[in-house]
């Protein structure tokens, strides 16, 4: 079934929202190819969100690999025409990933990173 201690409930409802490594969840079905992706289910509130949500790659048109690939020029500071050029993809395609990417890393940014150091 492989570790669930990275995921958390989404459901803003749910008493178990953003908890991590609680142990409430659980695997109820796989989909997409192979079938790879895991469906997971809060045992607290019941509902089921597929591991990739909130990531970059929920929903996405593009092959995982593809995707890591355009993050990977976007995140060593490669224009957006460069990196649609350089990796195949329209830049279109580019912009929105970066734009998932960037508010995927500010959620992670604000989760484990809640209070800034002190100044001195
Ligand atoms: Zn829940």
């Amino acid at each position: 079934m492989g570790d669930l201690s990275s995921f958390c409930c989404l459901n803003a409802v749910c008493s178990d929202v953003g908890k991590r490594g609680h142990g409430n969840r659980t695997v109820t079905a796989r989909y997409g190819p192979g079938p790879t992706r895991r469906m997971l289910r809060c045992r607290t509130c019941k509902g089921r969100f597929s591991e990739r949500k909130g990531t970059p790659l929920f929903d996405a048109r593009l092959p995982p690999e593809k995707v890591t690939d355009v993050l990977a020029h976007v995140a060593e500071g490669v224009g957006t025409r460069k990196t649609a050029r350089l990796t195949g993809v329209h830049t279109d395609t580019v912009t929105r990933y970066t734009r998932l990417a960037g508010d995927h890393a500010a959620d992670l940014h604000d989760e484990l990173i809640p209070f800034s150091p002190q100044d001195r």
